[in-house]
């Protein structure tokens, strides 16, 4: 069965070149796919022949660095602008946030059944050892399951050298490797070796039969606290007392934990009577927070604090935005403890 796959090309080093030494920068979609014979000339080289491709350009192509929520939001329009026509979505983006947008589209889509596959390289497709190929090669097999009479991956996915991770459990893992991301709290979706293995047993499906739709906001009011030795609130209760921020992600030590000093009782009485939301995290990239497990974690058990369970920082920071920018405070607490797109165990 022909399948019709959509692709949006938005930068990142996938696309990029050494523009006159001033660095690697993103090229045009014209330039790169003279270097993907493969989708160039479909007659030719026929693996993808039964593919129909849609190519669109986020115009201007970026870095990803400079990824925002309104491009998020951009993203969201592309693909709802295109879900009717088209069986799975390809977003071609640059690795260093990859996994934070992965994590807010998966927020963003309501009632999402198709697959929404990104992906990226980390040696531009211009270099004769690029990844990008079979990165890009693999995401049109999921993409375009339906002609290779592969099972549907109804989520948003990263699809990166051979995995294919959820998008809200990514992170990337490696500057250089190939095997650059990796989804410490939870099994791959699918592996591309030789043979693809579906796990079909894993896959998130959406609890309704729902028309697709988007939640595209996100709040900005936000900070992302690491904890260290030493450290002292302080600022931070400053920061709360402003009332400029509405949801803290506390990256705590361990299974939740936090030095044992009274400040932190100011800052949670802080956040009580300013309504801002504490989601506790874990700095570790394997495991979940368990408040009270220790006497150092107690202080968290408070109905101000969100425990965290494994979501990762990424998934953990835009679920906060997102629920910041589409819900009502009486609400907020009960979506952010709960799992809504497979991002918790
Ligand atoms: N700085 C690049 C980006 O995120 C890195 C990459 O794509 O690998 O756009």
């Amino acid at each position: 069965m022909k399948s019709k796959v959509y692709i949006l090309y938005t930068g990142g080093t996938f696309g990029m070149k050494n523009a006159g030494g001033n660095g690697l920068q993103p090229s045009t979609w014209e330039e790169i796919i003279d270097y993907l014979p493969a989708i160039k000339n479909q007659t030719f080289f026929h693996y993808f022949s039964e593919i129909q491709f849609t190519f669109e350009t986020l115009e201007p192509v970026i870095d990803s660095s400079d990824i925002t929520p309104l491009i998020w939001e951009r993203i969201a329009h592309k693909v709802q602008e295109n879900y009717e026509s088209h069986d799975g979505f390809i977003i071609l983006h640059g690795t260093d946030t990859l996994a934070y947008t992965a994590s807010a589209l998966s927020f963003v889509f309501q009632n999402l059944s198709k697959p929404v596959v990104l992906t990226g390289a980390q040696l531009p497709i211009f270099h004769p050892r690029t990844d990008g190929i079979v990165n890009l090669s693999n995401a049109i097999y999921i993409a375009g399951y339906k002609s290779f009479q592969l099972a549907c991956i109804p989520e948003v996915c990263i699809c990166f050298n051979d995995d294919v991770l959820r998008g809200n459990r990514s992170v990337k893992t490696s500057t250089n490797d190939f095997e650059g991301f990796s989804s410490p709290n939870f099994s791959n979706l699918a592996n591309l070796e030789q043979q693809i293995l579906i796990n079909e047993h894993l896959l998130y499906h959406s609890s309704t039969t729902d028309k697709f739709g988007l939640k595209t906001k996100f709040s900005n009011n936000v900070v992302s606290v690491t904890v260290f030795p030493g450290y002292n609130p302080k600022h931070l209760i400053d920061l709360v007392k402003s009332k400029k921020i509405e949801g803290i992600v506390l990256k705590t030590f361990g299974a939740g934990n936090l030095p044992t000093s009274d400040i932190w009782h100011e800052l949670i009485s802080e956040c009580e009577s300013t309504n801002t939301l504490i989601l506790a995290t874990t700095q570790c990239p394997n495991g979940k927070i368990e408040l009270g497990q220790y006497e150092s974690s107690k202080i968290l058990k408070n109905s101000i604090v969100i425990d965290g369970k494994d979501i990762t920082s990424e998934a953990a920071l835009t679920k906060l935005m997102w629920v910041i920018g589409n819900f009502d405070v009486a609400e907020r607490c009960a979506i952010l403890s709960r799992n809504i797109r497979g991002e918790i165990t």
